[in-house]
């Protein structure tokens, strides 16, 4: 009877107030100023402001001025960037209950989408500490925005420039695992490596195949001459195409890393270097580099509005600008791969097999390919014509020209980017073995196996994909010894 009384009391009057006391909760907010994967600088659509979600705290408290640091465990920031730890220390415990403390709270970013390495390939981390605290309620929010490098700064520990981008990538890069995810396209977790050494200017970055993404700290900077010191290029006027440079590429290392996973991982050619993207490379090497830049492009518009208005990077070309393509093409030497008129012409004149070769394993051209597979209104481009809108130094942008060359006939939208991602994903899988062949790996590959499921996509991809094949090949130029495609279905 004693015992449940003394239960009832404690249901009635709650736990005694000694326990309450000793109930600290250290929460807060992260966030990051994302000045990165954004459409505009000081855009309104795309708050500058965005939680770090899915990233690892650990908490320490110490009551003493220097050291002394007790573990109290560690938890996750969930989607709004929130996180919350409670600890009950009791009094007779070396740092007490009742004492003022201080904390130090470490962010770790590895979580279920991606994670970020530093250098020695450990989890890229930042770690800060409060002032002490009388409790027992301690809210902590982080805001990390130093997005000018901090290292000149006469700062002993110049970590929160790096989280500030730590943080960036790790949002970005978790955003299009979340896309991938709700595509059901193979998400992957991804892993970069920031930063993987100082680097030059040249702003590319390079995906080391089984490992992860690897991009040098010089990315995000610039060294004014005048000043001598590192600023933050992306908040100066006239370099916004470097931001964009710089979010594609960021995406651009993400698709490899995913195709790694999901499709094939190329054999790279003995003496070229993965990073070296030559005009004339192997089927797969050319089909899995000019991919990652096509998909960067639709993923940086699906899953952050950046609309990529660098022509070189989306638009078709008409095929005299693949021909013009070829005939400027250079080897690194400054020679030309096709010497003059003498090669090139019967190539494109006769459509022999090494043209086409050539054709399926050259840069313009299969990026040609896979951007024809998404254009909504590609029938209504001319693929015939010599003329050209643009410059004379760029005279390869497509020219609309509906009535010479109408293909309206084969209207149909071919395929939504979220599609061709699938695809992707799932083209390992019509192999046996669950590898596809060296010789399928390519964008002759591709289409065949684009071609075979067109009951998937539930589109005539089938029938039409010769007529692709037409559209991008330079032998059937209106005006270039070739016939039109097109004038087999008008
Ligand atoms: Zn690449």
């Amino acid at each position: 009877m004693k015992i449940i009384l003394s239960i009832l009391i404690s249901i009635i009057l709650g736990t005694p107030s000694v326990l309450w006391s000793c109930n600290w909760k250290v929460y807060g907010r992260l966030e990051v100023k994302n000045d990165l994967f954004i459409s505009a600088p000081g855009s309104n659509a795309h708050s500058q402001r965005v939680p770090i979600s899915d990233v690892k705290v650990r908490l320490w408290a110490s009551t003493l001025n220097s050291g002394g640091w007790a573990s109290w465990g560690s938890t996750r920031s969930n989607s709004a960037g929130n996180y919350q730890i409670r600890k009950r220390p009791r009094e007779a415990d070396p740092i007490g209950c009742n004492k003022r403390r201080r904390f130090k709270i470490k962010l770790e970013f590895d979580g279920r989408s991606a994670r970020v390495l530093n250098p020695g390939m450990q989890t890229q981390s930042y770690t800060f500490m409060t002032s002490k605290k009388d409790g027992k309620e301690v809210r902590v929010n982080k805001y990390l925005n130093t997005t000018v490098d901090d290292r000149n700064r006469g700062q002993t520990i110049s970590t929160s420039y790096k989280a500030t981008r730590a943080a960036q990538i790790y949002w970005a890069y978790r955003l299009l695992y979340q896309k991938a995810n709700a595509w059901n396209v193979g998400a992957e977790k991804i892993s970069v490596v920031w930063p993987d050494g100082l680097g030059n200017m040249d702003l590319l970055g390079w995906s080391a195949p089984g490992c992860c993404v690897r991009i040098t700290r010089s990315w995000f900077w610039y060294k004014s001459d005048d000043t001598n010191v590192w600023v933050n290029i992306f908040d100066r006027s006239g370099y916004s195409w470097r931001r964009k440079w710089a979010t594609r590429e960021l995406t651009h290392e993400w698709v490899h890393q995913w195709f790694n996973k999901n499709a094939y991982i190329p054999n790279f050619t003995g003496g070229r270097t993965p990073g070296t993207h030559d005009f004339l490379e192997t089927h797969q090497v050319t089909f899995y580099e000019e991919f990652a830049e096509f998909a960067a492009v639709f993923l940086n518009q699906e899953v952050f509005h950046i609309v990529d208005n660098n022509y070189d990077n989306t638009e078709i070309l008409n095929r005299y600008g693949v021909y013009k393509a070829f005939k400027d093409a250079r080897r690194p030497n400054g020679r030309p791969y096709y010497s003059d008129g003498r090669v090139l012409k019967p190539m494109i004149r006769q459509n022999s097999r090494k043209w086409k070769k050539d054709l399926y394993r050259a840069q313009d051209s299969v990026a040609n390919y896979l951007r024809l597979l998404i254009s909504p209104s590609w029938f209504r481009k001319s693929y015939g014509t010599e003329s050209f809108s643009g410059t004379t130094t760029k005279p390869t942008r497509i020219f609309i020209d509906p009535i010479q060359y109408d293909c309206s006939d084969v209207s149909v939208r071919m395929f939504t980017p979220r599609q061709i991602l699938h695809a992707i994903s799932r083209w390992k899988n019509a192999f046996s073995n669950r590898r596809i062949p060296d010789a399928d790996r390519g964008i002759l590959g591709f289409y065949n196996y684009l071609g075979r499921r067109s009951n998937t996509y539930q589109n005539d991809f089938d029938q039409q994909k010769s007529l692709f094949f037409k559209l991008g090949n330079p032998h059937y130029a209106g005006k270039k010894d070739g016939i039109d495609a097109c004038q087999k279905i008008l």
